[in-house]
C-alpha cells in the first residue's frame, strides 16, 4: 500500500474532549474515527487490526469444534419475553417501534436468539452438543461513553453460544473455551488474566472475566502473585495483602484492569423459559443446558493501544499489526526496488512515497507503529535501514538480508 494513497491522513493533534490513550492514538493515526459518543468507524488500517484478531479468534474456536454463522441484529420483542430480558434488560437494551406499531430490540447480546435456532434445529440428544458463534454488531445504552472504543454504544464483538445436554459436558466445553481464549490473548501478545466474577443481567451464577492489567482500566481486579486465582472487585471479600485461598502461598494483590472477553454458565435457565427440549437416549424430553462466551473485538483493538504504546505513538504486536513492514523513502533511496519484491512475497508493506520531509515521515511511523521500519535513503545506498518500532537500535541490511529476517 502506498502511504500517498492510504485513507485517512494522520493528525497532529488529539480531538478535543479524547481523554484516554487509545482515543488520542487510534485516531491521529487514522484507525478510527468517532461518528458520536460511543459510535465509531473502523477505517482501513482499524478494519484491518480487527480482521486480524478476528481470525485468530476463529482459528482458536474453530479448533474446539465451534462454527461460525451470522444472526441478525434487530429481534422481535416476543422472542426477549420468553426469558423476561425485554423488561430485566431494560436500561441497556436499545429498542424501537415501526410503523406497524410492532416492537424490536437492537442486540446487546445474542442467547435468546440463538436458543429460537437452536430448538428449530436440535431435536435429539444426538444433534448434542452445538457450538455456533459470529462475530457482529453489538448496541449497549451505556450512560458513559467515553473511553475510546473501550465502551461504546456500538461495537464488534465475537460471541459464541453453546448448548450440552448436561452440565458437566458443559462444565468441560467453559474450560475449553477458556484455554482457547488464553491461546488467542497470548497470541495477540497480551497478558491475560481469567478472573472469577458476577453475571450481572446475564446470570446468577459464576462467571469468569478475561481481564487485561493497565493502569487505564475501569475495572479492578485481585489477583494472586504465585498462581492463576484471581478475582474481580464485585464479589471480593477477602483482604488485599492477605493470603491465596487457592494456593495458600501467595499473597493477593490488586490491578486496574480492562475486560476483553467473558465467559457465562446459564444451565438450563433459559432453555426451560424458552421451552427448549431435546429427547434423550430413554426417550425423555431434557432441556438443553447454555454456556455464552463474548470477546470485544474492537475493545480488544483499544485495550492493545492502552497496554502498548509510547510518547510518540502505538507499538503494534506483529499478529495484529496492519501492516508488518512501513517502508520510508528519502531521497536518493530505492524505495520502489524492495517494496516490489515484498509485495511479490507477500509481505503486507505501507511504502511512504510521499513528498514529505524525513522528520514527518518517522514521526508517522512511531504514531502509527507497525513493528518493522525499514528506510532507504541516499546515505543507505545499497542497504536498508532496519529498525524495530518496540527498539531504537539500528542495522543496515541488504535486500537478501531484509527478505530473510522477515520470514
Ligand atoms: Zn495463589
Amino acid at each position: 500500500m502506498r502511504q500517498s494513497e492510504l485513507f485517512p491522513k494522520t493528525l497532529k493533534e488529539a480531538p478535543k474532549g479524547a481523554e484516554s490513550v487509545n482515543h488520542k492514538l487510534l485516531v491521529r493515526a487514522g484507525f478510527v474515527d468517532q461518528m458520536m459518543a460511543g459510535s465509531w468507524t473502523l477505517m482501513p488500517m482499524g478494519k484491518k487490526v480487527v480482521n486480524k484478531i478476528n481470525k485468530i479468534i476463529s482459528e482458536e474456536l474453530n479448533k474446539i469444534g465451534a462454527q461460525e454463522i451470522l444472526m441478525p441484529l434487530m429481534h422481535p420483542k416476543n422472542i426477549w419475553n420468553e426469558t423476561g430480558r425485554w423488561d430485566k434488560a431494560d436500561e441497556i437494551m436499545y429498542k424501537l417501534t415501526d410503523a406497524r406499531k410492532r416492537d424490536f430490540a437492537l442486540s446487546f447480546t445474542h442467547e435468546e436468539i440463538f436458543l429460537d435456532l437452536a430448538r428449530k434445529h436440535v431435536f435429539s440428544y444426538q444433534d448434542l452438543p452445538l457450538a455456533l458463534y459470529h462475530f457482529s454488531t453489538k448496541f449497549r445504552n451505556e450512560l458513559r461513553a467515553k473511553s475510546g472504543v473501550l465502551r461504546g454504544r456500538e461495537f464488534m464483538m465475537k460471541d459464541l453460544y453453546s448448548i450440552h445436554a448436561s452440565q458437566d459436558d458443559l462444565d468441560e466445553y467453559y474450560w475449553k473455551v477458556a484455554e482457547a481464549y488464553k491461546n488467542i490473548f497470548a497470541c495477540i501478545g497480551f497478558d491475560m488474566h481469567v478472573v472469577e466474577a458476577g453475571g450481572g443481567v446475564f446470570t446468577e451464577g459464576i462467571t469468569h472475566e478475561m481481564q487485561v492489567f493497565a493502569d487505564s482500566g475501569e475495572d479492578f481486579v485481585y489477583y494472586c502473585d504465585k498462581c492463576d486465582w484471581a478475582q474481580n472487585k464485585e464479589i471480593f471479600k477477602l483482604k488485599e495483602g492477605g493470603v491465596c485461598p487457592k494456593c495458600k502461598e501467595g499473597i493477593i494483590g490488586s490491578s486496574k484492569s480492562i475486560e476483553v472477553g467473558n465467559i457465562f454458565r446459564f444451565g438450563t435457565s433459559y432453555s426451560e423459559k424458552m421451552n427448549f427440549t431435546y429427547t434423550d437416549e430413554n426417550g425423555y424430553k431434557k432441556y438443553p443446558y447454555l454456556g455464552s462466551y463474548g470477546i470485544g473485538t474492537t475493545r480488544t483493538m483499544g485495550a492493545w493501544v492502552e497496554v502498548s504504546h509510547d510518547e510518540r505513538g502505538i507499538i503494534w504486536s506483529p499478529e495484529i499489526s496492519p501492516f508488518a513492514v512501513h517502508l520510508i523513502d528519502l531521497p536518493g533511496g530505492r524505495g520502489q526496488a524492495i517494496y516490489d519484491s515484498l509485495i511479490e512475497l507477500g509481505v503486507e508493506v505501507l511504502w511512504d512515497d510521499r513528498q514529505t520531509g524525513a522528520g514527518e515521515k518517522f514521526a508517522d511511523a512511531d504514531l502509527i507503529g507497525i513493528p518493522v521500519r525499514l528506510v532507504s535513503s541516499e546515505k543507505t545506498g545499497e542497504k536498508y535501514e532496519w529498525k524495530m518500532r518496540n527498539s531504537d537500535g539500528t542495522e543496515y541490511l541488504d535486500l537478501e538480508q531484509v527478505l530473510n529476517k522477515l520470514k
